[in-house]
């Protein structure tokens, strides 16, 4: 198992050559699974194992790691942190200024729209290509704002 690292306030990390344009409402954890298979990665924790990247600072949502992927995606960090839930630990999470717990989310299974990601990949080999949205992750959202499609 990776050591997980801190994500350390300084640390810079280059723009990949290969990446994937952040989409509006796309989490952190999204865009840093997409950028790892985008690279051809086999796991996006053995990605993160190779370049150093801090991936647990990530998907607590702190912000110094998301800025760190905001660099290595040439993405705006103020729309990444935007949409990504911070992760306080035992069962407590916040999106902007509202508070979540775990019974917020979708944790069983993962669920997607089928228009949407029918609509931005067209084979199942470009995976990369589909960016999760940050309302799938709710379980009180039961239907998509861009299709007319419900769960
Ligand atoms: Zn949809």
């Amino acid at each position: 198992m990776a050591k997980s690292l801190s994500a350390i306030p300084g640390n810079t990390f280059p723009q990949l050559p290969l990446t994937v344009p952040h989409a509006a409402f796309e989490p952190a954890s999204s865009l840093l699974s997409r950028i790892a298979a985008r690279g051809g990665a086999s796991s996006m924790q053995r990605f993160c194992g190779d370049i150093a990247f801090p991936v647990d600072p990530l998907f607590r949502g702190e912000k110094v790691a998301i800025g760190q992927l905001a660099q290595l995606a040439g993405c705006d960090a103020a729309a990444l942190e935007w949409v990504s839930v911070r992760h306080f630990g035992k069962g407590h999470f916040r999106l902007r200024d509202e508070f979540a717990s775990l019974q917020s989310f979708q944790r069983l299974r993962v669920r997607v729209c089928p228009e949407c990601v029918r609509a931005e990949a067209s084979t199942a080999a470009e995976s990369w290509r589909v960016p999760r949205r940050l309302q799938w992750k709710f379980s009180s959202i039961r239907s998509c704002p861009e299709q007319d499609v419900c769960s």
